[in-house]
């Protein structure tokens, strides 16, 4: 059903007077399926938009706009369709290792492209008929994120459990060739697809050319509730190293080649090996950022910036607890060591939470969550605020994935929780300012 959720103020939209609870029934006479249906539709300088009102009446519209000016109208479901399921039984797949009794919406593995292209998932194109990939390229639906983990067609069906998984190189093709943009991810997994098979994998799919974009790396993530399926093995310091050096050289020879380095590590491959993070320049534009690819360095040099620029007031009192996961732990002292050195009064606390409700295996900031905060910070009765990343929340929201809210963890610490962006400027100024 294509029921309006949200106008935005400002928008075509509201001075249409279209209002939350009506329902869009064409445009240009035609039904508008999915977001994409929307969007394409949407892409003129004059179309007739049908609303229902929530009292039943009709209305057509005619709206004259610049031709991607957006109506500015959400729905209750954000794709308006119902998103594809996936139909892979992945050897590594995260959902299969949450705890039971979670919010239902968690447990539901979709691989659809409309939400790679809307909210940035992974899709793996093992579910995509004749029609679903024309649908793709016409509306060109770019750029997307394609989960390949390899390109050798036995070990993806094995990793994939996906008898028509093989075929990865002949879809990418498909779509890089028509001129959609693919970011690559690979889920390493010791003893499976990485090594020579790691090797393998990028050596085709730098063939595809520029519209393969990009390649991030990022470990399998194990859980202690994985009962009842395959053993798997995590990566430690001894065999991240081993995947650094791989990727490294091969960084090098693909900047030579094609003028990028093609394929990035995540975060933890370094912070597990105790390598250095690369520069900040061999990142490049940041790309797979998202994916927990370079965002330490981008952090540490963001910050490092805002306070050479000398713009706050040295002389500001504050006294605030920056929560973390294990893995970033040393990072964010190092950064809270930065900010003390330029403001003597601010004194910050870093405090690591260790993952119990996942397990100790699990140490990324992502994935704590408020049971394990309440359970190990006893009390903050001496700090002006509590810092959290907003990459411990769902997206848009301000819950964690246990649902405590920053609500409930205000009312248990009585004090302001601050969901602290990504950016160098938040990390500073919510320790300046945040919660006031
Ligand atoms: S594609 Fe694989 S990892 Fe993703 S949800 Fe499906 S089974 Fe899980």
């Amino acid at each position: 059903m294509n029921k309006i959720k949200k106008i935005l103020p400002g928008s075509i939209a509201e001075e249409m007077e279209i209002e939350s609870g009506d329902i869009l029934l064409s445009i240009n006479n035609k039904k508008v399926v999915d977001i994409i249906d929307l969007m394409y539709l949407t892409n003129d300088e004059f179309i007739v938009v049908e609303i229902q009102k929530k009292e039943g009446e009709i209305w057509e519209l005619e709206i004259d706009k610049e031709f991607d000016e957006v109506l500015g109208i959400e729905f209750e479901n954000p794709i308006i369709d119902d998103a594809t399921r996936c139909s892979n039984n992945c050897v590594f797949c995260f959902i299969d290792q949450l705890p039971p009794n979670m919010r239902s919406t968690l447990y539901f593995k979709d691989d659809d492209s409309r939400l790679s292209f809307l909210q940035g998932n992974f899709v793996t194109l093992t579910n995509l008929n004749e029609d679903k990939f024309k649908r793709i390229i016409e509306y060109r639906i770019s750029p997307i994120n394609v989960s390949v983990h390899t390109t050798n067609p036995e070990l993806r069906v094995k990793m994939l459990g996906n008898r028509f998984a093989g075929n990865i190189m002949e879809r990418l093709e498909k779509l890089t060739s028509n001129g959609i943009v693919v970011n690559a991810q690979i889920v390493l997994c010791p003893g499976y697809n990485d090594g020579d098979e790691l090797s393998r994998t990028l050596g085709e799919l730098i063939t595809l050319g520029g519209n393969l974009q990009s390649v991030a790396i990022v470990p399998i993530g194990l859980t202690k509730h994985r009962k009842g399926l395959i053993e798997m093995q995590g990566f430690d310091d001894v065999t991240s190293k081993q995947v650094i050096d791989i990727v490294h050289p091969f960084q090098e020879i693909a900047l030579k080649k094609i003028g990028t380095r093609f394929a990035f590590l995540a975060d933890e491959f370094y912070l597990l090996s105790g390598v250095p993070f690369p520069p900040y320049e061999a990142y490049e534009a940041f790309i797979q950022h998202e994916d927990g690819v370079g965002m330490i360095r981008k952090l540490d040099h963001e910050v490092r910036a805002v306070l050479a620029s000398n713009r706050y007031n040295m002389g500001i009192s504050r006294r605030v607890l920056i929560l973390t996961g294990v893995a970033a732990y040393p990072c964010l002292v190092s950064l809270a060591e930065s900010v003390m050195a330029v403001f003597p009064k601010v004194k910050i606390d870093v405090v690591k939470i260790e993952n119990a409700f996942f397990g100790e295996r699990i140490t990324v900031a992502g994935l704590v969550t408020g049971t394990d905060i309440k359970k190990q910070v006893l009390s903050a009765e001496h700090c002006d605020a509590i810092l959290l990343p907003v990459s411990m929340f769902r997206a848009e929201e301000d819950v964690m994935l246990d649902d405590c809210s920053i609500t409930d963890l205000e009312t248990h610490y009585h004090k302001p929780v601050v969901k602290v962006g990504e950016l160098g400027i938040d990390f500073v100024e919510s320790i300046l300012y945040g919660g006031k």
